[in-house]
């Protein structure tokens, strides 16, 4: 027995990297994060694990199963994020912008330092690296009025309370300034779910779609979103980006671009580039 566990833990890592080697050849698919192309995209979770959220046609979450890219990590709303971005030159329009990021991917992250960022604060309620910062979104240890851009990608349904971050990430925007708020919701659900019977991991990978999401966002998302005083600014995909090849770049054309424009104050000027 003893000798067929060693076995296993040889055979193991060797099959991991004979699969990613063979992932990794060939030139069907695209990662616009990495610049590479490869065979096949790594799966990040079973489909059938996500029951509800698959009959709500969750956009933005579990929409694209085989998403992964074997090289850099980057997830599909990574790489659809910085398609978007780049198509928008939202960052080349930022003259040494102040950012603050929240729960930072390596491949946003990288874009953001390009952008020779004035300021550049990584933040997570829950870091996992020295250069991350652990900052609660519900009480932001800034000033008012200080970034011009807030990133929370993937973040909002994690949030208890979610009106108090987004009114957080207000308060701490300069006007004028920019936030991108992706975050999965049901185009089906006219209102929120959530319910705070709901709290066991169990029935929140069940209900929710994922073990710490602690709702499913509808339609309303964009009013809560407007309703902390933003200019909300949605770009489609099949308006923006028209020419990708979904199938090529795995991206979901469902998702949209998630914007939220703090507004100048009434006779200021606004900067190009940051209107809604
Ligand atoms: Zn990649």
């Amino acid at each position: 027995m003893a000798l067929m566990g060693t076995l296993r833990s040889i055979a193991r890592p060797a099959v991991r990297s004979l699969r990613r080697a063979y992932q990794a050849s060939g030139g069907r698919f695209h990662c616009n994060a990495c610049r590479r192309t490869f065979r096949s995209f790594r799966p990040l979770r079973e489909r059938e694990r996500f029951p509800l959220s698959a009959s709500l046609r969750m956009i933005g979450g579990g929409g694209v199963v085989h998403c992964v890219c074997p090289f850099c990590e980057s997830t599909d709303r990574d790489r659809h994020l910085l398609m978007y971005i780049e198509r928008l030159h939202l960052f080349e329009r930022m003259d040494r912008p102040r950012v603050l990021h929240f729960a930072p991917e390596p491949c946003l992250a990288a874009k953001i330092a390009e952008t020779n960022p004035a300021e550049y604060i990584q933040a997570d309620f829950h870091p996992r690296s020295a250069e991350v910062r652990k900052i609660d979104i519900t009480s932001i240890p800034f000033e008012d009025d200080r970034f011009d851009l807030v990133a929370v990608n993937h973040v909002l349904e994690h949030v208890p309370d979610d009106a108090k971050a987004l009114s957080e990430v207000y308060r701490a925007l300069k006007p004028g300034g920019v936030a991108i708020l992706q975050t999965p919701y049901s185009a089906l659900l006219h209102n929120t779910f959530s319910d705070p019977g709901i709290a066991s991991e169990e029935e929140r990978l069940h209900l929710y779609g994922q073990e710490d999401h602690v709702r499913i966002y509808g339609q309303d998302l964009f009013a809560r979103i407007e309703g902390v005083g933003f200019a909300l600014r949605r770009e489609k995909h099949s308006e923006l980006l028209p020419d990708v090849d979904v199938r090529r770049h795995c991206v979901n054309p469902e998702e949209d671009l998630i914007l939220a424009v703090k507004p100048m104050p009434v006779d200021a000027e606004v900067p190009a580039g940051c209107t809604a």
